[in-house]
């Protein structure tokens, strides 16, 4: 299958997805911001947008930007965190591997003078004062609303595998409460039928698929529709749905609008996609550091004026949710316009 630009849509012109934007000439003289991201495998978003939309919303505030990604090892994330904390950075951003690793590291730094802001993902019983992420419930309903869609007038008993996001990431735990939002009225009416959910430890991709083909194995190879919580899982649900003969046929969720996604939607073989346009993520987060770095919390209040509910540490954390947005064959485009992802990586190739 050639999928052609007209796929996509009019606008063919190869936006580049971060690392582009303005950038202050004098970038850096405020002293350094460090970030701490999770992982690579997990998702392609950490080191296709996070990085470098991290590194250019903060330097545009006049930082110069520290991004180290703890490849989804805790030792190393706290190797990073000691040698940012040692080095003095003015604010210290975290998207942790999970909350254990990721508020010992917030109290470290808070102990050493510097503010934390958790990035994307919530440290619960944690002690950072801001929290910069997206409608995380939301993104759990939009997948569990494209499924419903997937399936509308289907016959009842619709049979749904869920293969869900890592135990440790409370995001996780967000998404698989909006997808139960949506699709539990339906379990619970016969409409749908839930064969099994699995959470994957590390949100391992590979774990994913070895997974799901258990589960469909021992339902006797019968789906009708799978719930994966972001597009790396979805990639790995679709290569043991194609051994099947099934993939096409049988809808799939996913999240991160990743080139690798969008490909899969434009064929066919992933029925949607949460777009969570992670330069809001970075820029907010940036504007943030910048009043932290100031002490300025009455202009970080300003800034964030939402709240997330930290259920272990009971608490309400001042936080900043944006908006993600449902992402099918007939919207992929929005996503190209934006700039997100270039069309060229996108609506081109097999
Ligand atoms: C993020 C998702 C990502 C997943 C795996 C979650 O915390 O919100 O965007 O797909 O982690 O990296």
């Amino acid at each position: 299958v050639t999928l052609t630009l007209a796929a996509c849509g009019a606008n063919t012109a190869g936006n580049d997805a971060g690392g582009g934007g303005q950038e202050q000439a004098d970038g850096g003289t405020k002293g350094v911001v460090g970030v701490i991201l999770p992982e690579t495998a997990s998702s392609a978003r950490w080191e296709g947008f996070d990085k470098p939309m991290l590194e250019q919303a903060l330097r545009a505030e006049g930082f110069e930007a520290d991004v180290q990604n703890a490849q989804g090892e805790v030792q190393k994330f706290t190797t990073l965190a000691d040698g940012m904390i040692a080095k003095g950075v003015k604010v210290l951003i975290i998207a942790s591997i999970n909350s254990e690793v990721g508020s010992a590291v917030a109290a470290q730094a808070k102990a050493a003078g510097i503010p934390t802001i958790d990035y994307d993902r919530l440290n619960l019983g944690g002690g950072s004062d801001y929290y910069v992420s997206f409608d995380n419930t939301k993104v759990g309903e939009l997948q569990g609303e494209g499924l419903v869609q997937a399936l509308e007038g289907k016959p009842d008993g619709q049979q749904i595998i869920e293969i869900e996001g890592a135990p440790t990431d409370n995001n996780a735990t967000l998404f698989h409460r909006g997808q139960r939002n949506v699709l539990q009225p339906l379990y619970d009416s016969g409409r749908f039928e839930l064969v099994q959910s699995q959470p994957i430890d590390n949100w391992d991709n590979q774990k994913g698929g070895t997974t799901f083909e258990q589960i469909l194995t021992s339902n006797g190879g019968k789906v009708d529709g799978v719930v994966a919580a972001n597009d790396g899982l979805a990639g790995a649900v679709i290569t043991v749905l194609k051994k099947n003969g099934l993939n096409g046929k049988v809808p799939v969720t996913g999240q991160d609008a990743t080139p690798d996604g969008l490909k899969n939607i434009l064929r066919g073989d992933q029925y949607m996609t949460v777009f969570k346009p992670i330069q809001e993520e970075a820029d907010a987060v940036a504007k943030l550091a910048a009043a932290l770095a100031e002490g300025d919390t009455a202009a970080a209040d300003a800034i964030a004026t939402d709240t997330e509910h930290d259920p272990k540490g009971d608490r309400d954390v001042k936080s900043v949710l944006l908006e993600p947005k449902l992402i099918t064959k007939e919207n992929v485009k929005t996503v190209i316009d934006q700039g997100y992802v270039p069309a060229s990586d996108v609506c081109t190739g097999d």
